[in-house]
């Protein structure tokens, strides 16, 4: 159930065909998102629907999920923040056809081929919250007490006890 999104369709065929896509995109794979949020791993997972309106217009509907990592304005600590997002977007051709449709749909303009990306990034994007914030004080005095725990686990000091590589070199030169 973890399938791979195609990188671009064309979105007029499917549909006219009344296809359906469903699968994941990494986050990490969307620079702007990377740049608007703290943390880009995992992925979204993606469901899109191609259909014709009955005045044959071609429609997206969409739901996309995701968990993107921000920082919360509070505590400045990291927050994960669920997304879950429904859109039904009109494909038009160029601007000139964009200003003709009606307003209960959002049109994109898509000469022939969609990049599907593109489409997860720019509703990701609006999903982002004004300003990210824990649900609550207590949830912020939360996330500092773990992150403290964290600083001082025990784990955290193994690092320096890792061979090496030049003596590990070194020792390897030692044995010609
Ligand atoms: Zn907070």
């Amino acid at each position: 159930m973890s399938d791979r999104l195609p990188e671009r369709v064309n979105p007029y065929r499917l549909a006219d065909q009344g296809r359906e896509l469903r699968g994941t995109y990494p986050l990490d794979l969307m620079p702007r998102l990377a740049e608007a949020v703290a943390e880009t791993t995992g992925e979204a997972v993606v469901h899109l629907i191609f259909t014709r309106s009955v005045a044959g217009l071609a429609l997206i509907e969409g739901e996309i999920e995701a968990t993107l990592g921000l920082i919360c304005q509070r505590c400045l600590g990291l927050m994960n923040y669920p997304v879950k997002t429904k859109f039904t977007v009109a494909l038009v051709p160029d601007e000139a056809a964009a200003g003709s449709i009606l307003d209960e749909f959002d049109p994109m303009v898509i000469p022939d081929e969609l990049f599907v990306r593109d489409l997860i990034e720019d509703e990701l994007m609006l999903s982002l919250p004004l300003i990210a914030r824990h649900e609550s004080e207590e949830a912020c005095e939360e996330t500092m007490q773990e992150y403290l725990h964290k600083e001082f686990e025990p784990d955290a000091v193994e690092v320096d006890k890792k061979p090496n590589p030049f003596e590990v070199l070194s020792s390897l030169k030692d044995k010609h």
